[in-house]
């Protein structure tokens, strides 16, 4: 495989050391202890893993784990109160509602309602709009993830054609910020791009973000080109036994991997770092809100 492999474990590990120290500086300077609310409505099983997830990475960086667990049937109304009662709460740092919400609760409205200062999940309009303007913002954690992988791949990303395909404001928009802000020339693709493989084809680095497993060929990618591959999908693997499934990313990674310069895999890529800079955007909405400076990256 010529490609170099972006180990998500090596980079996840250096960003969560980082942070346990900030936790560790915060606390011995400040008294504080930075604390993640984490809320889970129903119990949809991939969101309970998820939680489960943050609580241990919490406990591996010193943060505080607070989790509010609310049953399947729970009204809006119910949901945003509790909210706005942890906006209030000065004990919490961070707040993130874990989605999908049942139906009978809008997305946007949660996300709305929680603090700007307090949003680790980097998705209120505010933050949005202050990445956008060049302004510090929280920033979406998986976004985040992939770009300091792209930075650790190379530092200086000026001038190189970026591709992103997908354009969700949870991963496509972002991450194309973080890029523009990086001096990169940004095409965004979506489902109603024409011919994808020639964007891609121009691309120096390429992210992908669709959703639909192995759907970036092999020969879409531009020799030595950065990939990569954000997308999380399961698949059947009777290779595996019966009823056995497998997970894969949005790029065909076997093919890939010889003709990209470096790439993520899936598992073990941009998923590991969506944790981390969640305790990442969990420390830093602490020193914000303790009037302190960013103290990581
Ligand atoms: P999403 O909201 O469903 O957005 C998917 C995007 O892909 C849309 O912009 C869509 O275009 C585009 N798309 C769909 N089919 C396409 C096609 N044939 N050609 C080009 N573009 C196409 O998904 P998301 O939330 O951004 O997530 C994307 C992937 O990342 C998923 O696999 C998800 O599981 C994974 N993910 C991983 C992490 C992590 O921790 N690593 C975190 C979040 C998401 P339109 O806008 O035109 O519909």
């Amino acid at each position: 495989m010529p490609a170099t492999l972006i180990d998500g474990k090596t980079y996840a590990a250096r960003v969560k050391a980082k942070v346990a120290e900030g936790v560790a500086a915060l606390g011995a300077s400040r008294s504080i202890t930075p604390a993640l609310a984490v809320v889970l409505v129903g119990a949809d099983p991939a969101s309970q893993v998820y939680v489960r997830a943050k609580g241990r990475a919490c406990e591996e960086v010193g943060i505080r784990s607070i989790e509010h667990r609310l049953p399947d049937d729970t009204s809006q109304e119910t949901l945003l109160a509790l909210v706005e009662t942890l906006n209030a709460d000065p004990q919490v740092s961070g707040i993130l509602v874990q989605f999908p919400v049942p139906a009978q609760i809008s997305q946007q409205a949660v996300i709305d309602a929680i603090d700007p200062l307090k949003d680790v999940d980097g998705l209120h309009p505010l933050n949005a709009g202050r990445l956008a303007s060049g302004l510090d913002a929280m920033v979406p954690c998986t976004p985040y993830g992939a770009y300091l992988m792209l930075k650790g791949v190379r530092e200086d990303l000026s001038g190189l054609k970026a591709l992103v395909i997908g354009r969700s404001n949870l991963v496509g928009k972002p991450v194309a910020q973080l890029l523009l802000r990086e001096n990169c020339t940004v095409t965004m693709a979506h489902s109603r791009t024409r011919d994808l493989r020639a964007e891609a084809r121009a691309a120096d680095i390429l992210v992908a973000a669709i959703g639909k497993p192995n759907f970036v060929q092999g020969d879409w990618v531009k020799p030595g080109a950065i990939v990569i591959d954000v997308g999380i999908n399961r698949i059947p693997a009777p290779e595996k036994g019966e009823g056995k499934t497998r997970l894969v990313g949005d790029v065909d990674f076997a093919a890939a991997s010889q003709i990209a310069g470096a790439i993520t895999p899936v598992p073990g890529g941009v998923g590991l770092m969506t944790v981390a800079c969640l305790m990442r955007n969990t420390l830093i909405a602490a020193h914000r809100q303790a009037g302190l400076a960013d103290p990581v990256e």
